[in-house]
Formats: structure tokens, sequence, C-alpha cells
């Protein structure tokens, strides 16, 4: 995390550094936003960006991602970002540490949904509802952009107000997995024979010790997948595991194009803009991009979902019968469209007492829960209505969920 920072009244401004801005900030246009008022008082240039990222600079980021050039290989990422923009734009730049709160808008332009909604999830937590009614003061606009290839998407979120990213979660592609039965019996493709390696025979040979998982950046790691896909390729005369294909696939790297990921951070950076100085009305909502063939761009407003889990305000109901185990609400977790959990831990209230019906996460208390999965819901003694507490990496907060016996 580096803050870039330029003081307002530095000397470094210099004669028409800001035109460009002055030209939609002191005229009016068509687009204004109708309490806008243009003047020479109107807010001018960005002068206080944090950037946040925990990782180092690795050589394949080079090609897609600008800011970084080949010396900066192994510095963190936050730290050469925040270096490039002070030298572009010039200004300084000091470390500090911080809370969300003290944010006034943030960009994502993460590489997961997972990550998405953990986000999502700590600006939905930050709202402030007095009597069942929102605090506009505590919104923190999250404007979100990504891309996968030659398609892309920005949005804007108003957390609380606007579709946030669980109402939409069905709007995902799901993550494509190979059959179970193709990579262990009839592999065709390199990507059945590395999936073969990966899945099955890591965890049985456990190559560099009984606790290591396999670490997609390591690149002994990968060296080791790639030699037995190679064997195992070779079993099945199929062609074309090379290491390359064999890191892609054990990372889930899905190739990045730079003049998408140029287009979508343009259309953020546009939106961050229009929140910042009110000039223009922000995006509604949802903006998709397209190059694959032609060029295509569409705006839509996504819709709340009045139910959603992340946004709603309300537990949503679980409808199961009391003779369901708990193993069927598990999966309905983590397989429902809308829910996309990746490792829930279920816990209640009973008798005024916490209970925990089943945590993934610790060891021990996986293994002294896990009978619980092939009892049924009245076995466990819950009740029809009763909430259950629900934690999983996909937020920050705890969901709630209220059980429905159905008959
Ligand atoms: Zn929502």
């Amino acid at each position: 995390m580096m803050l870039v920072d330029g003081d307002a009244g530095s000397t470094s401004d210099w004669d028409d550094r800001w035109n460009h801005i002055k030209k939609f900030l002191e005229r009016s246009g068509p687009f204004m936003h109708p309490d806008f008022e243009p003047s020479t008082e109107a807010l001018s240039g960005f002068r206080n960006i944090h950037v946040v990222d925990m990782d180092n600079i690795d050589v394949s980021n080079l090609n897609r991602q600008f800011l970084f050039r080949a010396k900066d290989v192994g510095r963190p990422k936050a730290d050469v970002a925040a270096d490039f923009i002070n030298s572009r734009v010039p200004g300084c730049f000091c470390p500090s540490f911080y809370l969300y709160l003290e944010f006034h808008i943030i960009v994502c332009g993460l590489d997961s949904i997972v990550a998405r909604r953990w986000m999502n999830g700590m600006l939905l937590s930050l709202l402030v509802y007095e009597d069942g009614v929102l605090d506009p003061s505590s919104i923190i606009p999250l404007i979100d952009g990504g891309t996968e290839g030659f398609k892309g998407n920005a949005r804007v979120i108003l957390p609380g107000m606007t579709a946030c990213i669980d109402c939409t979660l069905e709007l995902y592609p799901p993550q494509i997995n190979f059959p179970m039965c193709t990579i262990a019996s009839m592999p065709r493709l390199p990507e059945h024979c590395i999936e073969y390696v990966r899945i099955l025979q890591w965890p049985k040979e456990m190559p560099f010790g009984d606790d290591m998982a396999l670490d997609g950046d390591d690149p002994e790691h990968i060296q080791w997948v790639y030699q037995k896909s190679l064997e195992r390729a070779a079993e099945f005369s199929i062609t074309g595991v090379t290491y390359r294909l064999t890191q892609g696939v054990v990372k889930r790297i899905i190739p990045a194009v730079a003049s998408t990921n140029a287009a979508i951070a343009a259309a953020c950076a546009t939106e961050v803009f229009k929140i910042a100085s009110s000039a223009y009305l922000p995006l509604n909502n949802y903006m998709v991009f397209n190059d694959v063939d032609g060029l295509y761009t569409y705006t839509f407003e996504a819709e709340r979902k009045e139910n959603c889990s992340a946004c709603s305000q309300v537990p949503s109901d679980l409808h199961f019968s009391p003779s369901s185990k708990l193993q069927e609400v598990l999966d309905y977790l983590t397989e429902s469209t809308s829910l996309q959990m990746k490792s829930p831990a279920i816990t209640t209230t009973m008798d005024g007492k916490n209970k925990t019906l089943y945590l993934q996460s610790v060891a021990s208390i996986e293994q002294r829960t896990r009978p619980n999965l092939t009892k049924t819901l009245k076995e466990l003694g819950l009740a029809d209505g009763q909430e259950l507490a629900v934690a999983d990496v996909t937020t920050p907060q705890t969901v709630l969920f209220k059980l429905c016996f159905t008959s």
C-alpha cells in the first residue's frame, strides 16, 4: 500500500496544467450533472491516491501492467506504481496505515470474484442505517473494472443503493472445470494431463513434504507438475504440454490483453473523476466492453436483488426439510448460483450458546464437526425459523440465514 500525494498549493503546477480538466469543470454541457454549477472553483486534479497491492512484480506481469519495467521485477507492486505515478504526475508520496473508512472512493482492478465480493462486503459493512434508513454519508462508492482477454466491464456501485457485486453474481461465468472422469481416465487435451497431476498426483505424492500445498508461483512446484504432466501426456500420446501451459492451468491464468486493460482503466478513471467532481452523472451502472470481433460496448442498469445475501439487510430463507442432512445445506451454500460460497462455516445459537455446526478451515474443528454433515437438521436439534450464521472467504461479514422447514 502506497500513497500518491501532491499538495494542492505546490510549485509543481505549471501553466495550463489543468486545461483539459477545466473544459469539463468550467463549462456547461449536455452531460453535466443537473445539480452542478460550472465554475473556476470546481475541484481539479486528484492529489491523493493510495495504491494497495500485496504482490511483488513478476516478469510475467510486464506485458500488460504498464507501470512496471524489467528493472522492477521483484519489487513490491504498490511501491513501483506509486513511484511511477509520482514521477509522471509531480508530487510526493508517503506510506501510511489506513482504514477503509478513510477512503472516499475505492477503485478495484481485481483478478478474482472472491476478492471483489470481499471488498464489496467490506464497504457494505461500513454502511450506517438509522431506523432502517441508510445514511448516505456512509456510502463509499466502489468502481470495479475487470477484464478477461478481449472482454471487459466497468461498473459503479453505490453500496446499499445500487446493485452490489453479490446482487449480480449470476452474471459471472462459471469457472470452467474439466469433468473428473475425463481427467482420471480419458484425457484428450494437454490441460487434462496437467489437471490430473494437479488434482490427483500432487496430493498423493506430496513431493515437497506433507503439508506443502501446490504454489503456482514456485518454479520448483511448476517444474514438478510439468514433468509429471509430460509423462502422463506421453502415456496417452497427447502433445502440447509446456511449462508455460502448466503454469497457466495451475494458476488459472487467462491471457491479459493490454488494450482491453487500457480501455477499462480509462473507463474507471473517468467514473472516479465524475464522482469526485460531481460534475457529471456516473455510469448507470454497468458497462460491458468486447472487442473479440469488431468493437462493442453496451451499458445497462444492473438491478439490486431484493433478497441479496450481501446487501439486502434481510436474512435469506433456507428451505429444507427437517430430514435433510447438514451436508445438503452446505452443498446449497456452495452450489447455489446466487451464493457460490467457498468453504462456509455454519454456526447457530442453541440454548443461549454458540454452536459450531461445521467449520472447514481449522483441521481440528473440521474433524470434530464432520459427523454433523451426515446428521439431519432435526437430529442436530435445529428448529423451524432458526437463525444460521455463515462465515465464508467471500465476505468479511457473517451472513445470516433463516431456516424454514418444508414438510
Ligand atoms: Zn447486493
